[in-house]
């Protein structure tokens, strides 16, 4: 059997007071077709990284609509983990190579996880997260001689626009064989894709989360002490893994440039690694190397991230969140930023860009002289920064939120099953 992750129970009418009683009745309505269905999500870890966020509200409010959903994570070890972030890092347009040695591990651990799912009983909706545990589903095949039952699908939270074409040549022949697949962006759609059905759904938070809920002034106060950053002084802040996509060094340059201006201005970072993320440890040294000597900067680790009361404490009290990425599949960190009505500037890449509505829900920047000039504006006016705030979670509200990204599921599987018994 794979390894299940238990979810705590949630009540989809916990969310009436935020999304409205009508939203969850369409969710209901939804959800009755699909009663009893059984669902299985897998991916590689139950902690750190956007994917474990979502699965950690999306499986207990399927339970909820009684779908019988489960959410399984692979079998792994370093070895699989350091060539599935390779794969990760290429399949993000990184120059690397997968060898063949590199390859064989992969293919182990996914013929081992085949084995193990064999013995779960069948389902009749898989969703299958990125590529780490993508070649379970042709392996299935090989080792019981037909397809396996149900409907299988390709979750890809990754930006896939520009992929290194040896390392998607090599995937390619595992993902082309799933009924249909997810992608976060349109522009993620590999042009060469066999799967009959692709669709566009970005993913959201959860507005009740610890992560995501209102915290009373006194507790931010304090976590903010416990850090040892000052209530009193304004800060900017990041919050991401440590990994070559999410550039701290290049915040703390940032930072260096402002505070000549703003003295008074500390920086706060905070990140960690993920259970199938070998290089965090790595990046998280580089950065506090890279931050020595430059002004008042804060870092906070994680072996598994840092916590939900305390993210949601920095973003809350933040006079900016920044969130500089190279490549964002989506980046939930700005929706969560945004949700708290905090002014967010951030890099103009992959899903950030459906995020931020330049100048209404935040700025959009591309070159260092931007991001300076936006963070400037927004510490000198916290006017401005607050109607960017306000905006910004008018737009979680309307489209990022996790009851949202439900429904697309509940259409996903309904639409598939429609075409299974009509084909
Ligand atoms: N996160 C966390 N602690 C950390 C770093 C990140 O809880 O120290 C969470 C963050 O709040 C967000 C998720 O991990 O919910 C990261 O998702 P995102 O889509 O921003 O990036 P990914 O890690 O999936 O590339």
């Amino acid at each position: 059997m794979t390894e299940c992750v238990l979810a705590h129970r949630r009540s989809l009418s916990e969310y009436i007071s935020i999304v409205g009683e009508e939203c969850i009745q369409e969710l209901r309505e939804l959800a009755k077709p699909l009663r009893g269905a059984r669902v299985l999500h897998l991916n590689a870890t139950a902690a750190g990284g956007g994917v474990a966020e979502t699965l950690k509200a999306l499986v207990p409010l399927m339970c909820d609509l009684e779908l019988n959903a489960e959410w399984c994570i692979l079998h792994g070890a370093d070895e699989f983990y350091k060539v599935t972030k390779t794969m990760h890092n290429g399949l993000q347009g990184m120059p690397v190579r997968l060898k063949s040695h590199m390859k064989e591990t992969w293919l182990k651990y996914n013929s081992l996880n085949a084995d193990l799912l064999n013995s779960n009983g069948t389902y009749d909706f898989v969703v299958v997260h990125d590529p780490q545990p993508a070649g379970v589903l042709r392996l299935l095949r090989q080792r019981n001689g037909h397809r396996n039952p149900g409907i299988w699908i390709w979750r890809c939270h990754l930006d896939l626009s520009t992929p290194r074409p040896g390392i998607w040549r090599f995937l390619k022949p595992y993902v082309d064989i799933y009924d249909a697949a997810i992608f976060t962006k349109r522009q993620y759609f590999p042009k060469d894709f066999r799967v009959p059905r692709c669709f566009e759904v970005p993913p959201g938070i959860d507005p009740l989360s610890i992560k995501n809920r209102l915290l009373d002034n006194g507790e931010v106060h304090n976590i903010l002490l416990r850090y040892g950053v000052d209530p009193g002084r304004p800060f900017i802040f990041k919050v991401s893994r440590f990994d070559p996509w999410k550039d701290f060094c290049g915040v703390i340059d940032i930072y260096d440039l402002l505070r000549k201006e703003f003295p008074e201005v500390q920086l706060v970072l905070a990140g960690g690694g993920a259970g199938d993320d070998p290089e965090a440890w790595s990046w998280y040294q580089r950065t506090a190397a890279h931050a020595q000597g430059k002004g008042d900067i804060h870092i906070l680790w994680g072996q598994n991230g840092v916590g939900s009361p305390e993210l949601n404490a920095f973003q809350q009290a933040a006079s900016v969140v920044v969130q500089k990425s190279i490549r964002e599949g989506f980046g939930l960190v700005v929706a969560e930023a945004l949700w708290k009505g905090c002014p967010v500037v951030a890099s103009d890449v992959g899903g950030i860009a459906l995020q931020i509505i330049h100048r209404e829900t935040g700025y959009l920047v591309r070159s260092v002289n931007e991001w300076v000039e936006a963070i400037t504006y927004l510490l000198r006016d916290s006017e401005a920064a607050g109607r960017l705030g306000s905006a910004g979670r008018r737009l979680v509200q309307e489209k990022f939120l996790i009851t949202r990204y439900l429904g697309d599921y509940l259409r996903i599987f309904q639409t598939l099953s429609t075409e299974v018994k009509n084909a």
